[in-house]
């Protein structure tokens, strides 16, 4: 949701709940208010009724007193000292009976010739009260009720009147006059604040002396005059009770602030059978009271509302953060897992491809080996070639010396000398085994060679190298020395191919000291430690230094092409690595080269 929207959101969720508070509260006002005035209306009743009660007690009374006939008779005689007397005492007993004020006997003049209160400062005795209204009515032949302030006592209360007759003649009234001022006293105990008013409006009683004598609306001129003439409260004016702000509920209801500022509830309940109206005020301050506890309320619930709303949302949204987390986790695992597949894939790729190149390389390795075989018999082949003519020069001198014997051994024969005879044939068995052995040694040299390892006795392949060479040792009348002092040394690895680097090296010394004055060859065989070391050295003109790094190398030569391939060292090389030896050079301090065959010792003795 974007943020002006949700600003909205939150401003209408505002409204409503101001809203909500507003109605909680008026609904509060109208309920607490309803229920002040149904108790108000309550209590209104119970009020009525000790009202009437307190009135009614007395309606008996004047009625009961006037059909005594000594009141009728003093009436008729009121002169009458004596009875005067007994009407007195009779009027005092009676008052103390009944609880009234003061019980009294006026004439038809309205002047009263007995009373009660006969014998006391305020006795009513001799005063006219024909202004009173409760006189008239009684004057008119029935019972009159009043209520006023005292004329005389200065009291309010309330006058009860009835006539007494002379048959059908007034000739008097008896009138009762009761206090009110107990139920006022009650009320005002009971915590109530309440009047009652006459049926103009004037309160007579109070529980507030403050409202006493108040009228509840201005009174019309000739009310004010009717008061004044019946003297009823003995007083002339009535300001208005001070209710402001007033505000009709119903007939009989209003609210309205009070004289001292106080809001409250004025309920009025009329009595039409004593023309008063009884007014009722109820403090509203309560009702604001709990108006304001709903309200407080309301908004306490409004705010758990939210928060619980707010933590709701919290807690909604950490979930669904939570499912965001671990969709993103379980994404990042998939991808993880993807990758790793992706990989494995590569490295089973990258594991075939190295078994393939593997393969290859083994293969090459293979056809490397069976080409080098092929260059080492080829290398042999040019060696045999090159040895052809030393070879057959070899063969050829046993052969003519071969036919001279046998020449000579038929010459004899024919002579007879069969002794002589004999010594040729073994001279020509003889030459025909040293050709048998050397042609047997080049078949042996030419044979392809399977370059197993074996033990190979030195002695021997040193024997069968110089064999093939002896003839060009011969020509070249060099001189050789072998220096072995233990023949019995046998190194690891193949008797042809070692007889083959032996050839190579004792071919390139004989090349070597061709132009040496006194060429001479050395081969030297000596074990140390595990090795056997096969020098060979000559005194021919050594290896210049700047060819020496060169001199391994295939093809590598300083020779003319009919007499070298530059093969012979790099093939030697080859076998002696081969064995797992090692074939270095070097220049000798007196001069010549010299070249090391170094091969693993091998410890065994037939
Ligand atoms: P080739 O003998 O066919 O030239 P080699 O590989 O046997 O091939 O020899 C390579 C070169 O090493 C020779 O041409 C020569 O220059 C040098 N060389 C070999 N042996 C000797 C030696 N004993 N004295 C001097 N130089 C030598």
């Amino acid at each position: 949701m974007s943020r002006p929207a949700r600003v909205l959101l939150w401003l209408a969720a505002l409204a409503a709940a101001a809203g909500l508070l507003w109605l909680l509260a008026a609904w509060g006002e109208r309920a607490e208010t309803e229920r002040l005035r149904e108790a108000g209306r309550h209590r209104l009743d119970v009020y009525a009724g000790s009202l009437r009660n307190a009135v009614d007690r007395y309606a008996y009374l004047p009625f009961a007193l006037s059909t005594h006939p000594d009141l009728a008779a003093l009436l008729r005689a009121p002169d009458d000292a004596a009875l005067r007397d007994k009407v007195n005492r009779y009027l005092i007993i009676n008052k103390a009976s009944a609880q009234a004020s003061v019980l009294y006997l006026l004439d038809a003049q309205g002047t009263a010739i007995a009373a009660s209160n006969w014998d006391t400062p305020q006795s009513y005795v001799g005063r006219n009260y024909s202004f009173r209204p409760y006189f008239l009515q009684a004057r008119e032949g029935h019972g009159g009720r009043f209520y006023g302030v005292g004329f005389t006592t200065r009291q309010p209360g309330y006058f009860l009147s009835y006539p007494v007759f002379d048959g059908r003649k007034v000739i008097g009234v008896v009138v009762a006059k009761v206090s009110l001022d107990g139920l006022e006293h009650n009320w005002r105990q009971g915590g109530e604040r309440m009047l009652v008013a006459d049926r103009h409006g004037v309160a007579f009683l109070s529980t507030d002396a403050d409202w006493l004598w108040h009228s509840l609306t201005p009174l019309p001129a000739e009310t004010l005059r009717f008061i004044e003439d019946t003297r009823q409260y003995g007083r002339a004016d009535f300001p208005v009770l001070a209710l402001k702000q007033r505000q009709p509920l119903d007939a009989d209801t209003e609210r309205a602030t009070g004289p001292r500022g106080s809001e409250v509830l004025v309920q009025t309940l009329n009595l039409p059978d004593l023309e008063w109206r009884i007014v009722l005020f109820s403090d509203l301050a309560p009702v604001r009271q709990v108006v304001r506890n709903t309200v407080t309320g309301g908004a306490l619930g409004l705010l758990a509302l939210l928060s619980w709303l707010l933590f709701w949302r919290q807690r909604r949204r950490r979930i669904r953060d939570n499912l965001r987390a671990s969709a993103a986790l379980r994404q990042a695992h998939d991808e993880l897992e993807h990758k790793v597949d992706a990989r494995t894939r590569d490295l089973v790729d990258a594991n075939a491809q190295l078994q393939r190149e593997i393969a290859e390389r083994i293969r090459t390795e293979t056809n490397l080996r069976a080409a080098q075989n092929e260059l080492i018999q080829a290398g042999k082949l040019a060696v045999l070639g090159q040895m052809a003519a030393g070879v057959t020069h070899e063969l050829n001198q046993p052969l003519t010396a071969m036919r001279s014997f046998a020449e000579n051994a038929l010459a004899l024969l024919d002579r007879g000398d069969t002794g002589e005879v004999r010594r040729n044939l073994g001279l020509i068995a003889q030459l025909t085994e040293r050709m048998g052995k050397i042609t047997g040694q080049l078949r042996a040299f030419a044979r392809k060679s399977d370059g197993k390892v074996e033990p190979v006795l030195v002695h021997a392949a040193i024997g069968n190298a110089l064999l093939l060479l002896e003839q060009r040792l011969r020509q070249q009348q060099v001189r050789l020395d072998i220096d072995q002092p233990d023949t019995g040394l046998r190194v690891s690895g193949n008797p042809v191919r070692l007889e083959q680097v032996l050839i190579n090296l004792l071919r390139n010394a004989l090349d070597a000291v061709r132009t040496s004055p006194q060429p001479a060859i050395r081969i030297g065989v000596a074990a140390s430690g595990d090795h056997v070391g096969i020098t060979v050295s000559d005194n021919g003109p050594g290896i210049a230094e700047a060819q020496l790094p060169a001199i391994f190398d295939p093809f590598f030569t300083t020779k003319s092409a009919s007499e070298g391939l530059g093969l012979g060292l790099a093939i030697s090389l080859s076998i002696v690595r081969d064995f797992g030896g090692r074939l270095t050079a070097g220049n000798r301090p007196e001069g010549g080269a010299y070249f090391k065959v170094e091969l693993s010792a091998v410890d065994w003795r037939p």
